[in-house]
């Protein structure tokens, strides 16, 4: 242990509730914080910081190892959001060999720029205005509630999904009501590490409908540019009376399903998910699968010439 006897640890004063306009986010493990010292070419650098004190690495409890990434991955998004930076570093430093200065575990989180120089660069204490001023931008491009979700595998660096459309034989849209936020899904979720997004698809389906269903062609692919992430849509078969009877929801994921029209469909469903169906469903018939970017149709549909015969 390093910290002095009598020490007054900075980051638990603010764990209890001073320096308040510093703090860009909070949970109950984890809070992020503006760094009162930036270095001159990568303004706005954060902290992740648990809220129980532990001096350093050494003694952090592996649990708290999924809340601190997730706050690591959300302030990196923040960052990429606010400022457009070229790129996030992340840094750790445990003892006074390795640089530590404040007694409590914390891991910086850089925007970077091409060229910043910012490991030769120092960095200075800056005004209390200005970092204030910076947290309450960084709030504002912190990540939504809705992409919150544990997205595991990555397209080229992007969190990925799958969703499918199911019917039934009226060919109204099958969505379901999560326990956990007030919009409604499709059946659907985060891919695993090591499955093709169809994979994930049937064993998402499997999990929360309790079908085994064959899922249809894809549809589209999207990119959410506030979250970075890939989300694939497939057409997926119209249910049988049966197969409908015999849906089973997991009771602490989701709360109940319907069938509704698409425009009872877009009302009840997370916006850019209602958008991406939406554009999807209109392109249904041009035999190949769409690419949008937030929902919006970014490449066009015309014809392809005939292959060869
Ligand atoms: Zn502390």
């Amino acid at each position: 242990m390093h910290e002095p006897e009598g020490y007054e640890c900075p980051f638990c004063r603010i764990a209890a509730g001073h320096q308040a306009r510093r703090v860009v986010h909070r949970t109950d493990d984890v809070m992020v914080l503006v760094n009162i010292k930036w270095w001159p070419n990568n303004p706005g650098g954060l902290l992740v910081v648990p809220v129980e004190h532990h001096e350093n690495v050494y003694e952090l409890p592996p649990a708290l190892g999924t809340p601190l990434q997730r706050a690591i991955r959300d302030a990196a998004l923040a960052l990429k959001s606010a400022f457009g930076c070229d790129g996030v570093s992340t840094r750790q430093h445990n003892e006074p060999a390795g640089n530590q200065d404040v007694w409590h575990h914390h891991t910086h989180v850089f925007p970077r720029y091409h060229g910043d120089d910012l490991y030769r660069s120092r960095g200075a204490m800056v005004p209390t205005e200005e970092v204030d001023r910076m947290a309450a931008l960084l709030r504002q491009h912190w990540p939504a509630v809705e992409d919150q979700s544990d997205l595991a595998v990555t397209v080229a660096g992007k969190p990925a999904a799958a969703g499918c459309l199911l019917y039934d034989d009226a060919g109204r849209i099958l969505v379901v009501e999560p326990t956990y936020r007030d919009t409604w899904g499709i059946p659907g979720g985060a891919l695993e590490p090591g499955e093709s997004p169809l994979d994930g698809l049937r064993r998402e389906v499997l999990e929360e409908l309790g079908l085994a269903v064959e899922i249809g062609p894809l549809l589209a692919v999207d990119h959410r540019r506030a979250v970075d992430s890939i989300r694939f849509v497939f057409d997926g078969p119209i249910l049988a009376a049966e197969e409908i009877a015999a849906i089973a929801l997991p009771a602490d994921e989701l709360r109940s399903f319907r069938f509704v029209e698409l425009d009872e469909a877009t009302r009840l469903l997370q916006p850019d998910l209602a958008r991406r169906i939406r554009t999807a469903l209109d392109h249904r018939g041009a035999g190949a699968a769409v690419y949008l970017e937030d929902g919006a149709l970014a490449a066009p549909t015309q014809p392809r010439p005939s292959p060869p015969a």
